[in-house]
């Protein structure tokens, strides 16, 4: 996952993005950067680490114009390092160009393959570096037909924002897997993956971009949208359960009401006999409480986080992983003492997390534990921009749900069922759902 960010015709606009980058760090802490215009040249800033890391006031002052692009990224593709942060820069023959990128580009093996024997020279293992080079080799005169001639060739999720001198495009592919939405602020525009970021700066929403759609902002006040590809529309139903923020709406819908949907659905689906509903913190915290709702069990906060456990450093054997989890929750012991609880999270991946919660629930004397999930078995990864591990390491592709509970310790474990999903997203069939269903809407070419 990785965040992006994009503002025009806005003064100070590399101040606007950094603030509006802390709302969106949550979808990605390796690196951050920002690019910003002031329509001579394109001034940039990345680096490793969180927002706070990267940028201090000496920095940002140096990145001057009304437009900038930022983001934040989590690596999916590429590799952990310097060199992989973006926004990517590049100078070609229509002069400077800066690109974020969302997702995850499922042919970009074979484009990178071909441009690499036609001479490309590449900088990053980044996928999207391919669009750099396809932008930079089209004989195309105008960069906004390079761009569309360009995104002809890639396939796969990309929500992502190109900032030229002069303009700025945002683009979202057919499929619309990652969210991207458009707001108003003052005279000028800002895109940005989350609607939580333009609560920050003061932003208006206006719309989303729409799945095979460009949207062009350049020195006219008026905007200019182009479908560009025919939509078929499978967002990521993933956004709703794990990643955006409960505050942020995605895709027309409230990320947050979604969520307490998905934790009522579980309820009817799965009701047990306990004493209070304890969600893992932050983020079973929704579900849980559409869990207490539905079913009438008191909601307690029985985990509490401590938000400042960055990472460590110290290697990971077996004990310190242990005492990780401890460091990052610890339950509050006279609460859960003696009684029933249905726990709840929003996923299980390898495992790991819940087996653990569990274990520390009854070391602090918990009487059973009823782990709930809010969403179905993940059995397969994710090709569009989800940092999943590989099927072999997901649990739930090689283990029977009995075999989890046994497994994590649990006294029952039970996840929403791919139907009670849909009921808590109003039904709607326009979403990818391929980590739980299997059914892969672009496939990956190596
Ligand atoms: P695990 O311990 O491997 O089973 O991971 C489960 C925990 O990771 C849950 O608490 C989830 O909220 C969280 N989670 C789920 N998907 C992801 C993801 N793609 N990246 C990071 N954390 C995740």
């Amino acid at each position: 996952m990785c965040s992006v960010i994009g503002l025009y015709n806005v003064p100070e606009a590399a101040k606007y993005a950094y603030f509006g980058l802390f709302s969106l760090q949550h979808r990605g802490q390796e690196a951050a950067g920002i690019a910003s215009s002031d329509k001579e040249r394109i001034h940039i800033t990345k680096g490793r680490g969180l927002v706070t890391q990267v940028f201090d006031e000496a920095k940002l002052s140096k990145l001057v114009g009304s437009s900038a692009v930022g983001h934040t990224r989590y690596s999916t593709a590429g590799e952990d390092s310097v060199l992989d942060a973006q926004p990517i820069f590049a100078r070609y023959d229509l002069g400077q160009i800066a690109v974020v990128h969302n997702g995850n580009l499922t042919n970009a093996k074979e484009v990178r393959k071909r441009l690499i024997k036609e001479g490309a020279i590449f900088q990053t293992f980044m996928d999207t570096e391919n669009l750099i080079h396809l932008i930079a080799r089209s004989q195309k005169e105008h960069l906004y037909d390079r761009i569309i001639e360009a995104l002809g060739q890639i396939e796969g999720a990309y929500s992502l924002i190109i900032l030229s001198r002069k303009k700025m495009f945002a683009v979202r592919d057919p499929h619309g897997f990652r969210p991207l939405s458009l707001g108003r602020l003052g005279d000028g525009w800002v895109v940005a993956s989350e609607t939580c970021a333009f609560d920050l700066i003061g932003a208006e929403f206006v719309r989303d971009i729409k799945p095979g759609e460009m949207v062009v902002f350049d020195e006219s006040s008026e905007l200019k949208s182009i479908q560009i590809f025919e939509p078929t529309p499978h967002k990521c139903i993933f956004e709703y359960i794990y990643f955006a923020r409960p505050d942020s709406n995605i895709f027309g819908k409230s990320v947050y009401e979604l969520r307490k949907a998905m934790g009522r659905e579980l309820a009817k689906e799965y009701p047990v006999e306990a004493d209070m509903v304890v969600p893992v913190p932050d983020s079973g915290v929704a579900a849980a409480i559409g869990y207490a709702k539905e079913s009438g069990i008191p909601f307690e906060l029985g985990i509490i986080r401590n938000h400042y456990v960055g990472r460590t450093f110290i290697e990971p054997t077996q004990a310190i992983r242990d005492l990780k989890v401890k460091m990052k929750l610890n339950p509050i012991k006279n609460v859960i003492k003696g009684k029933r609880l249905v726990v709840i999270d929003d996923s299980i991946v390898r495992g790991t997390t819940s087996k653990k919660i569990v274990n520390i629930l009854k070391e602090f004397g918990a009487k059973e534990v009823h782990m709930r999930i809010s969403a179905p078995p993940t059995t397969g990864p994710c090709y569009y921009g989800v940092d999943t591990p590989t099927k072999e390491e997901l649990i739930s592709s090689r283990y029977s749900v009995e075999e989890i509970r046994e497994y994590i310790g649990a006294d029952t474990l039970a996840y929403l069922s791919i139907d009670g999903l849909l009921r808590s997203v109003g039904n709607d069939l326009s979403y990818c759902m391929a980590c739980f269903d299997g059914n892969y809407p672009v496939p990956l070419k190596s």
